[in-house]
C-alpha cells in the first residue's frame, strides 16, 4: 500500500482512507455525520443553514457535497443516505 501526505493535514499515512491520516478521517465523518443528522430532519435547509446549525464550517459542507457525500438538488440539501444502495 502506497504512503500520501494526508489532504488535510499533511502527515504521511498509509492511502486507504480516502487520502485522509486516521485522526483527520474520522473528524470528517463526524462533521459528515452531523450534517447528515441535521438534513434528516431539516431536508429543505439551504447551505447557510447547514452551516448556521451544525457548526460545520461552509468550506466543508462545500467539499462533502463536491465529494457526493451530501446531496444537494432542486436547491435542497439531503443526505445520500436518501438513496437505497447508491
Ligand atoms: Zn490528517
Amino acid at each position: 500500500m502506497r504512503l500520501v501526505n494526508c489532504k488535510h493535514c499533511g502527515l504521511l499515512t498509509l492511502d486507504r482512507l480516502e487520502g485522509y491520516c486516521p485522526d483527520c478521517w474520522h473528524e470528517r465523518e463526524m462533521l459528515i455525520s452531523l450534517v447528515k443528522d441535521f438534513l434528516v430532519f431539516n431536508s429543505q435547509a439551504g447551505l447557510s443553514e447547514i452551516v448556521e446549525h451544525t457548526g460545520v464550517s461552509t468550506l466543508s459542507v462545500v467539499q462533502f457535497i463536491h465529494e457526493g457525500r451530501i446531496i444537494i438538488s432542486q436547491g435542497e440539501a439531503r443526505p445520500r443516505l436518501a438513496y437505497g444502495g447508491r
